[in-house]
């Protein structure tokens, strides 16, 4: 370490302690730190509570001048003001809910270099009164928050973020550092690419969350499910329920409210001032549950939420783990539960083929999909498959249930290779798709008024699976779609086609262990005592 880097450090840590009140940096915020107040850019990678806020007040507030925090976040730029200002930090934000004489006080005090940090919002700096404005003041730094914004694969895209590249090409000479919890090797080569960080130093946490015990089970009765989790193991406690859409949102709530569960609804649907309100009742009072669509959650920092539960299906991986990302932030016990069922994966990709976009992003919002039915259906350990999908290896964590309870595997081959004959000769000879309900009627024999209208009696496939029982077959269809030997048809009926890989199958080429679909309480004692 040169003499530079040794005072650098020196400073920082002075800050850390004078400023923030805290002893000592955690995981590689020193690092980031001393290598933005050299001038270096960064690319940082840490998990929502991992950190990143000090990776760029602290060097904003050793270098000279202004730092520049670019955020979506509007709602938040007022609180993370007031926060810093409390700690004695000059610092200001920049954004539409502003009105125009308080914007330019703004403006003028920043010209006069009396600011530590400034939040503005992209749509915000990208204007050309922003771009004369910063040009005329001293820049200690920008600082791209919530930086996957920039990929228009990822679940939050925002155009104003493509703009942000520009920022290279006018201020060279300024350090970058770009912060994102999400972080899929695409995700981060996007980030890089279009936000022109070709030269800067990659700084990637761990993602796992050890006191996240996480619990996938199949759907059944769902309300019952939630009921039980939230009776016998979080009775009590904060927490945050998932729905896929605003409707279910407000019947869940409601339908808690009735069992004497204190819930609140949170989506885009209600007013500002109601989901304001239940926004700060969440975050202030105990034993609430939050029922909710994704809307909810981005910057919010409740540090004991007990528990996050999906009561349908995530669309992706990535979007899975923010969200259960938000439990268990005082790194003490806390449980990610997801109830998930066929008619999820059916729903999710009609919604898919009905997106609007080219064909090269259906395909990745199917690959999304697909990888997020192979986490729910593996039988190995839950928490390897997570962060193996961020690209992180560790060894099977003991708390998941299928180390806590190992799921047991029997050999499915024969079951799929019923399955798929039954819908290739459906297909085949009637020249008709049709969806799981009555490929499993034919599986297994029942003359149901459909059966017997269409003659499918007369199939040699018909009956031939009484054995499995219904459930049993929907876990098999399940499997099948989540290894991809089956599909879920474009048509947007969800209607059932083989792929390339059924024939290996049906052939006898492949043997296909199977999750054998069972009751498996996790025993609460065993999760939490861990
Ligand atoms: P992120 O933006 O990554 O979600 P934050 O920057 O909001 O995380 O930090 C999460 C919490 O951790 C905050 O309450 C913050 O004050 C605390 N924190 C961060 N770094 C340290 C540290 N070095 N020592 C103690 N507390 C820290």
């Amino acid at each position: 370490v040169d003499a530079g880097g040794v005072s650098s450090n020196k400073s920082a840590r002075r800050v850390l302690a004078s400023v923030f009140g805290y002893e000592s940096f955690r995981g590689d915020q020193a690092a980031i730190v001393e290598h933005v107040i050299e001038g270096g850019d960064a690319l940082v990678l840490m998990p929502t509570g991992g950190g990143k806020s000090l990776c760029y007040q602290v060097p904003a507030l050793v270098r000279p001048g202004t730092g520049i925090v670019i955020s979506p976040l509007i709602a938040l730029m007022q609180d993370q003001v007031d926060a810093l200002t409390e700690l004695g930090v000059r610092a200001a934000y920049l954004n539409s809910t502003q009105d125009w004489q308080v914007s330019r006080d703004v403006e003028q005090a920043f010209l006069r270099g009396e600011y530590d940090l400034l939040y503005v919002a992209p749509e915000r700096l990208l204007t050309d009164r922003c771009m004369q404005l910063l040009e005329r003041g001293q820049i200690a730094l920008f600082a791209i928050d919530e930086a996957h914004c920039v990929s228009q694969w990822g679940h939050d895209f925002r155009p104003e973020y493509l703009g942000l590249s520009m920022l290279h090409e006018r201020w060279p000479n300024v350090p970058r550092i770009a912060l994102t919890a999400t972080a899929t090797d695409v995700t981060r080569r996007e980030i890089v690419d279009r936000l022109a960080l070709t030269q800067a130093s990659h700084f990637v946490a761990s993602f796992d969350r050890p006191n996240v015990r996480y619990h996938i089970v199949e759907k059944q009765d769902v309300r019952k499910q939630l009921l039980q989790l939230l009776r016998e193991e979080h009775r009590g406690d904060s927490g945050i329920v998932y729905c896929l859409s605003r409707n279910k949102v407000d019947d869940t709530a409601a339908y808690l409210c009735t069992q004497g569960i204190q819930a609140l609804p949170y989506h885009a649907g209600l007013g500002t001032a109601v989901r304001a309100q239940n926004q700060s009742r969440f975050l202030r009072e105990d034993g609430l549950v939050m029922v909710a669509t994704i809307a909810f959650g981005m910057g919010i920092d409740k540090p004991d939420v007990r528990f996050v539960a999906h009561i349908d299906m995530p669309k992706s991986v990535e979007g899975y783990y923010q969200e259960t990302g938000r439990a268990g932030r005082d790194g003490l016990p806390a449980t990610a539960w997801l109830a998930y069922g066929l008619q999820d994966v059916v729903q999710q990709r009609r919604m898919i083929d009905e997106s609007t976009g080219d064909d090269a992003f259906r395909r990745r919002l199917g690959s999304q999909l697909d990888a997020m039915l192979g986490l729910c259906e593996t039988i190995a350990c839950r928490r390897v498959g997570l962060l193996q999908y961020f690209g992180q290896t560790i060894t099977a964590c003991g708390n998941c249930d299928n180390c806590l309870t190992p799921p047991q595997a029997w050999d499915g081959t024969v079951a799929a290779q019923k399955m798929l004959s039954a819908i290739y000769r459906l297909w085949k000879e009637r020249g008709q798709r049709y969806g799981a309900g009555h490929l499993i009627d034919v599986l297994r024999g029942k003359k149901t008024p459909r059966v017997l209208e269409h003659d499918h009696q007369e199939l040699s496939v018909f009956g031939i699976g009484p054995d499995i029982t219904e459930q049993g077959w929907r876990s098999v269809l399940r499997q099948l779609l989540a290894h991809g030997l089956l599909m879920v048809d474009q048509e947007g009926y969800g209607t059932l086609a083989l792929t390339d890989a059924s024939r290996a199958v049906l052939k006898g080429e492949r043997t296909l262990m199977l999750r054998r679909e069972a009751d498996r309480p996790v025993r609460p004692s065993a999760a939490r005592g861990k």
